[in-house]
């Protein structure tokens, strides 16, 4: 696909008043106040033809666009931070378009070419600069989604897409440990589907099985394999890991697992610091034996939103399985600070994660 001058020169349509005074530091929460701006780049003919800042607002849409019927559409979402210079850094962006575009792929939608998806990324965090937030444990979440666009119920690829980036100034996605449970009766991903795309259909089918998990008194699920529900995968929305007798252990990557970008900062971080690291298959018996014998150190999600969720407790079988206080926790404490010092200019960068604005 060949990018045009035109594409990457944005029309600018400012706000007329911003509504930054909406903005409550003391109490953010996560995701439901959007900051001024949005970026809006539509596919058509064959190529992204027309990018545009304008004030964040909703978009008019017919009722039989193909987005709504068929679902041919992704998402990403990264995070800006601020310095204590003011100044903000946005974590490891190219890795976010990279893999959008694997989703794009699989999903039947044309790529986004990384010079459309950082120029409008850069353009937006500058003119809505004011919106991250500097204090500890807040950022600026950055929502970049796609969504094919076609007035047309037929079942085929859509002819246009619109291509959005909004952002939402957020506090403490989980703010205490998680209780999880093991599911072993519904699936999230199988092998030859979707499970590695970033596809809104992944995660509307999660949400009746982890509602049935909330009324038994867990914040979330692990998912396992497929085939045999015997193999950890994910929890919620989260990549998993588990330290063994000091081992880190997460599954493997494949067709069923999201490639976490936040997982590649762990486990990145874990080699540098000598820690054995083991992306292999890990089973629900290996978990629960580990625990019998007293080496199940921690367990803990990893993902852009929360970073770091501790997991207190795992359900299996009609059991819960606690794990240690979170403050005995040696390596997902000190990977969670040192990400976030990373992130906000206080530690070394020595892995260029950070891009400056
Ligand atoms: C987004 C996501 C993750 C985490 O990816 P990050 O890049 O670390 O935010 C893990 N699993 C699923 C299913 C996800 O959607």
């Amino acid at each position: 696909m060949i990018l045009t001058k035109e594409v990457v020169k944005i029309d600018v349509q400012k706000i007329t008043k911003s509504r930054i005074s909406e903005l409550d530091l003391k109490n953010l929460t996560f995701g439901h106040l959007f900051s001024d701006h949005m970026f809006v780049a539509d596919y058509r003919n064959g190529h992204w033809e027309k990018a545009s800042i304008m004030p964040y607002d909703k978009i008019p849409m017919a009722p039989s666009i193909s987005a709504l019927h068929y679902g041919q559409t992704i998402f990403e979402g990264l995070k800006a931070y601020k310095n204590e210079a003011g100044e903000v850094l946005v974590s490891r962006p190219l890795a976010n378009v990279k893999r959008m575009n694997v989703s794009c792929e699989r999903m039947a939608m044309p790529i986004v070419p990384e010079e459309l998806f950082m120029e409008g990324l850069i353009e937006l965090l500058k003119l809505d600069k004011s919106w991250v937030p500097a204090a500890a444990g807040t950022s600026l979440y950055i929502r970049p989604f796609m969504f094919s666009a076609d007035e047309y119920i037929g079942v085929k690829p859509s002819e246009t897409y619109k291509f959005i980036i909004f952002t939402a100034p957020v506090g403490a996605y989980y703010s205490t440990p998680l209780r999880v449970l093991v599911e072993t009766n519904y699936i999230r991903a199988v092998e030859g589907g979707i499970g590695y795309v970033k596809a809104a259909g992944n995660y509307g089918r999660s949400l009746f099985p982890t509602s049935l998990a909330k009324k038994r008194g867990y914040e979330q699920i692990i998912w396992t394999d497929a085939r045999n529900h015997r193999f950890i995968e994910e929890s919620g929305t989260m990549n998993v890991m588990f330290v063994i007798d000091d081992i880190i252990i997460t599954p493997p990557l494949g067709d069923t697992i999201l490639a976490g970008i936040t997982r590649d900062s762990v486990l990145t971080l874990a080699r540098d610091w000598g820690y054995r690291v083991q992306e292999r298959k890990i089973s629900i018996d290996e978990i629960c034996d580990a625990h019998k014998r007293g080496t199940l150190q921690e367990a803990f999600g990893t993902g852009t939103a929360a970073t770091i969720a501790h997991i207190s407790t795992i359900g299996f079988d009609g059991k819960d399985y606690d794990l240690p206080p979170v403050p005995e926790r040696i390596f997902s404490n000190r990977v969670s600070k040192e990400l976030d010092d990373i992130r906000r200019g206080k530690a070394n960068d020595k892995h260029g994660w950070m891009m400056k604005i």
